[in-house]
């Protein structure tokens, strides 16, 4: 199944390159863009400062015993401009006004903060044993002991702590990892190995000439490809579609897997068929529509709404019967109010590590009864479901409701804001 998308993608791709080989010299793709223009494909819009009080912040994060990879601003900003791009495109596609995600701006253009680490990479990233969860804690740590606690931002940190050697996929201590802490913030770190001259160029249209180009990185696999000196696009693919998945993360959104092409599922391994003009809309990786929905509301991502609004939503979540072995639907019953107006709410099955539904909601007091659909379930099955609501002004709060089947509810926790938790 990985095998035969891969295959897609790259049939895509190779069409394209009939155009982009041809307009973009060889020895100038990874680093100018200048020339004939591109064809077959989206140029993606240039960052532009969308002036609104909730932004992203671009970090670049530097150990003692890195040099900072060259032209890491226009770098930094040429990738960042289709990690937007993506978002915007997404949501307007679907009917949501709103120019996408805002960033810093400084003397009309974006900023990168430059972050010297107090240590050398290994410790963050604990190589030769390379090790997750602390790249993770000593990165957001280091970088919010240095900027201060993201208020009213999400900080994107592309942090240079990644190893040269071997390495099943992409680079040894390769990282990417987006939390959620509230409505006004949220962090994301992912390793620099993106940064790379051979795999991200200093301007827009370099970067998406890189994205279809199929030149083998030698000895490198990629995500998506998972085969040795795999594709230069595969690489450019995952790092944009990883950010993008991150990202989405600090937006307070759970993993989608009920599509392939879903951003929150594995979707962001085909990310340049969102710079294809080709592309059909069935085609393209998205954010599924009850994740947009719910994304719509964001702070980040609306162009309005009311800061002075800070409660979260309030419910109750329950079982409307027992289920039963066999059973290939379970009923939950909702009570949710909200001050000042609910949004919309998500169904997230934990155990599938997937949204399984979830819909608008309008007015200030809710109950639904929601009947979600289960493979036949086993005696003694656990099911665990996850509920999250966001207000009409991005304020968001979750429950979550385990039970076995046939047994007793096992824990139902609620109206509680939404808690902080950091996925890859
Ligand atoms: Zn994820």
């Amino acid at each position: 199944m990985v095998c035969m998308r891969s295959c897609v993608t790259r049939m895509l791709a190779a069409v394209i390159l009939l155009g982009a080989s041809a307009a973009v010299p060889a020895s100038a793709r990874a680093t100018e863009g200048d020339g004939e223009p591109l064809v077959g494909v989206v140029m993606p819009r240039h960052l532009q400062d969308l002036k609104r009080s909730h932004k992203v912040r671009l970090i670049y994060f530097v150990p003692t015993d890195r040099e900072p990879t060259a032209n890491y601003e226009q770098k930094i900003i040429a990738f960042t401009t289709f990690v937007a791009d993506v978002f915007r495109r997404d949501l307007t596609a679907k009917g949501y006004a709103t120019g996408g995600l805002d960033f810093e701006f400084a003397k009309g253009r974006p900023v990168v903060h430059m972050v010297k680490g107090d240590h050398d990479a290994a410790y963050y990233s604990g190589a030769p044993r390379h090790d997750r969860l602390r790249q993770w804690q000593t990165v957001t740590s280091e970088v919010q002991g240095k900027l201060g606690h993201p208020e009213r931002m999400v900080y994107l940190v592309f942090a240079e702590t990644y190893d040269e050697g071997p390495a099943e996929v992409e680079w040894p201590g390769a990282h990417a990892q987006g939390m959620y802490l509230s409505a006004d913030s949220g962090i994301a770190v992912v390793s620099s190995w993106m940064l790379r001259d051979e795999l991200c160029a200093t301007t827009v249209k370099g970067q998406l000439a890189n994205l279809f180009d199929s030149t083998p990185v030698p000895g490198r696999t990629a995500m998506g490809y998972r085969h040795p000196n795999s594709p230069r696009f595969e690489f450019v693919e995952d790092a944009i579609g990883a950010v993008v998945h991150e990202l989405g993360h600090t937006l307070g959104l759970p993993h989608d897997n009920r599509h392939a092409l879903n951003l929150m599922g594995s979707g962001f391994r085909f990310l340049n068929r969102a710079f294809m003009a080709s592309t059909p809309a069935e085609h393209l990786p998205r954010f599924s529509e009850d994740n947009a929905r719910f994304l719509s509301r964001s702070r980040f991502i609306a162009e309005q709404f009311d800061a002075t609004d800070v409660a979260a939503p309030k419910f109750s979540l329950s079982l409307v019967t027992r289920p039963k072995p066999g059973d290939q639907t379970v009923t939950y019953e909702i009570d949710a109010t909200d001050d000042r107006g609910l949004g919309a709410i998500l169904y997230y099955d934990q155990a599938a590590d997937t949204v399984v539904g979830g819909q608008e909601l309008s007015g200030t007091s809710v109950k639904l009864s929601v009947t979600l659909a289960q493979k036949p379930l086993l005696a003694g099955q656990q099911l665990a479901i996850q509920v999250k609501t966001i207000d009409r002004n991005g304020a968001t709060s979750w429950a979550t409701i385990q039970h076995t089947v046939e047994g007793p509810v096992l824990s139902t926790s609620g109206q509680s804001p939404q808690a902080p938790s950091a996925r890859p």
